[in-house]
Parts: structure tokens; C-alpha cells; sequence
């Protein structure tokens, strides 16, 4: 049976479902789910990622960070990565940083995956790391916590909610004449809901509370043993609107055509984010771009561009103009840092 027919015949059985319900039965279902039957990355794949693009990303990204736990007295600490893809990220995050005193052996290196197949990719990748996994941001220790997530957020499952006739209704997934259908439920009362609630009729809001749960899990530990955070995704502060999307070979396709099989996601709330970690000082929202540029990385593209001809180098400035320029992904990719309170902001932010 397929993952359709299944959710056909749960509809049919109980109802409607949430749009997040119908996210985490496409993404995660054991047997049929996206994550868990793939390795969706690469231009081969369904979607590219910054690491994937160049070593640059993860290089710049381990230095801040590298910087940030120096600025905070060097602690042993846990190193995690949401959702590590191919481990490519934190592969270069940990070569940039071999050369930096006492990071390496400070650090315990952890990856929250909820996909058996990316696991195996990233056991390959950081063979020499002898990292540990956990099923959620919940199981991590209680110590310094240092801690990246790239395109992470925009994976869990978001509800949303239509602003109608001055109350709210949910948007449903359900079964119209035998196929699987968009639709709204009765009116409901979110008290999450209450600071839009002089919005327009028609206005469309995205709630993740899967987020708020992760927040809630790495504040705390970032708050008491000290570290930071380093979020970066596409996304927004806090503007309304629907941005449910489905990418299937670099395309953009109809979320509710081919579940399991297309990549489904929702752009971020960096302000949800902020919020969820009141005890955290919050940097500004900075552009992709901006911050890739404040840490130097035409510099460091320069300098690996003086070792490229023909292909490699043509492939390397068209990468490095994909990270940064504002019509590629330097503008509508988000960069958030999180940090103890009282401590220096991770470089290439600025603290509010
Ligand atoms: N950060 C990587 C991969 C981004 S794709 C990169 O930049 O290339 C999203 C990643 O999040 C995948 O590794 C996926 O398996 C993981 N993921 C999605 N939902 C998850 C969940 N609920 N818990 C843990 N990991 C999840």
C-alpha cells in the first residue's frame, strides 16, 4: 500500500488531519517516510544545502563558533548538530577548527537524526569523530552546549491556522472525491493565536510547536552551563502568510500530489525561535550574505580560488556566489545566534 492510500484510508477512519500530522507521516513514516527511506541532498537529489554547495559555509560557521566558546572560557562542551544531512557540515566545521587549541578535545561531538539512512551517511562522513546520535534535542546532556541547525526548523511540522469571520480555523488534509484534499475546520480558539488577533480576515499563520519543544530543550542548558546557538534557515521575523512547500528534483511541486516522496516544508519564525529561548540574548536577524561576508569568506574564496583552474574554479565562484549573492540564497537565508547571557555574540552577528 502506498503512503497515499494509506493516509486516504486514515482519513476515512478518523477524520481530517493537521497539516503537521500529514508533515510527519510524509517525512518520518517508518516505512514510507522521505527522510527515512533517502538521502535526499545533492544535484543528483531532491534539494542542495549550503554545505553541500562549498566547504566555505562549514569553515566560517566553525570558526564563530570556535570563537564563541573561546570568548567563554574554553569549557569541555557538547557540540551538536539538528539534522546533520551528510555530516558534511560538521565535517568542516571540525577541519576548520583543527587548529584551534583544545576545541577538539573539548568537544563531544552529537547529532540529533531522526533518519536511519542519513545516519549511516554521516557515520561515513565523520568516521574519525566517533560522534554519538540522539533521537531528540530532549536526550542531550546537561553541559556546555554549543549548537548549529542548517535548514533543521524548516523540516518540522507546522499547523496553520486562517484568520475567518473574526475567529480561527485550522487548515485540514482530507479526502475529496477520493483524493487527498486541503480543507478547514470548525472554528477554534488558540490562546497561541491570541497576539494576531486583530489580523484581517483571510490572513494565514504557521505555528511549530515541534520548534518551540526543541527551543525549550537547548535554552535551558545554554542558560545554566553557558554556549550558544547558530540557526540558519529561510524564513522570516514573524511575518504571516502560508509557505508550505514541496521540492521534489530541484522543483516545486503540490504538497498533497505525492506524499513521501517530495521534500515538504514551511519557512521558519526566527521570532517564534527568539521567544521560545527568553532567557538567551538574541542577535539580530542577519541575511545569509551579510554574515558570510562579515566572517570573510571572499577571502577564504580567494584563497582556495588560487589553487583552482578550468572546471573546479569555475564551479567554485559560481558557489561561492550562491551562498552569498541577495537573488541566490544570501538574502532569503537567515542566520540567528543564541548566546548565554553575558556573553560576547557569536562573529559575524550583532546582539540586539
Ligand atoms: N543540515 C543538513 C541537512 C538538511 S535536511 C544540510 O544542511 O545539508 C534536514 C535534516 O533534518 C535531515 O538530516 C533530516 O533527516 C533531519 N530531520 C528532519 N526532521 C527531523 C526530526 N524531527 N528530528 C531529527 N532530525 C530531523
Amino acid at each position: 500500500m502506498s503512503l497515499e492510500d494509506l493516509l486516504i484510508a486514515r482519513v476515512s477512519e478518523t477524520g481530517p488531519m493537521t497539516v503537521a500530522d500529514y508533515m510527519v507521516e510524509c517525512l518520518l513514516h517508518p516505512r514510507h517516510g522521505y527522510y527515512t527511506t533517502r538521502d535526499p541532498l545533492g544535484i543528483a537529489g531532491d534539494f542542495t544545502t549550503a554545505p553541500e554547495i562549498s566547504q566555505m559555509f562549514g569553515e566560517l560557521i566553525g570558526l564563530t563558533l570556535a570563537q564563541a566558546w573561546i570568548d567563554q572560557g574554553a569549557p569541555r562542551f557538547t557540540l551538536a548538530e539538528l539534522g546533520p544531512g551528510r555530516g558534511t557540515l560538521m565535517a568542516d566545521i571540525l577541519r576548520a577548527t583543527r587548529a584551534v587549541p583544545g576545541f577538539h578535545d573539548a568537544a563531544t561531538i552529537t547529532l540529533v537524526e531522526a533518519s536511519p539512512v542519513l545516519r549511516d551517511r554521516q557515520a561515513e562522513t565523520l568516521a574519525d569523530f566517533a560522534p554519538t546520535w540522539l533521537d531528540s534535542a530532549a536526550d542531550l546532556p546537561d553541559a556546555p552546549l554549543f549548537v548549529v541547525a542548517n535548514e533543521f526548523f524548516d523540516a518540522l511540522p507546522i499547523r496553520q491556522f486562517l484568520r475567518d469571520g473574526g475567529t480561527w480555523r485550522e487548515r485540514q488534509v482530507g479526502v475529496t472525491d477520493g483524493a487527498l484534499a486541503f480543507g478547514l475546520g470548525g472554528p477554534t480558539d488558540q490562546p497561541t493565536l491570541a497576539p494576531w488577533s486583530d489580523t484581517p480576515d483571510g490572513t494565514l499563520i504557521e505555528l511549530r510547536p515541534a520548534a518551540a519543544a526543541v527551543m525549550a530543550e537547548i535554552a535551558p542548558r545554554i542558560d545554566t552551563h553557558g554556549g550558544a546557538a547558530l540557526v540558519v534557515d529561510y524564513g522570516t521575523w514573524g511575518e504571516p502568510g502560508d509557505t508550505f512547500q514541496a521540492v521534489r528534483g530541484h522543483e516545486k511541486v503540490a504538497p498533497l500530489d505525492t506524499p513521501g516522496s517530495a521534500d515538504l516544508t514551511a519557512h521558519v519564525d526566527f521570532r517564534a525561535l527568539a521567544q521560545s529561548a527568553p532567557g538567551l540574548a538574541a542577535s539580530a536577524l542577519t541575511p545569509q550574505g551579510v554574515f558570510l561576508e562579515r566572517l570573510g569568506i571572499t577571502a577564504r574564496a580567494q584563497a582556495l580560488a588560487s589553487k583552482l583552474s578550468g572546471d573546479p574554479l569555475a564551479q567554485h565562484i559560481v558557489a561561492h556566489r550562491r551562498l552569498t549573492h541577495p537573488e541566490e540564497m544570501g538574502d532569503l537565508f537567515k542566520v540567528l545566534g543564541l548566546t548565554a547571557p553575558g556573553a560576547p555574540m557569536l562573529p559575524g552577528l550583532s546582539q540586539t
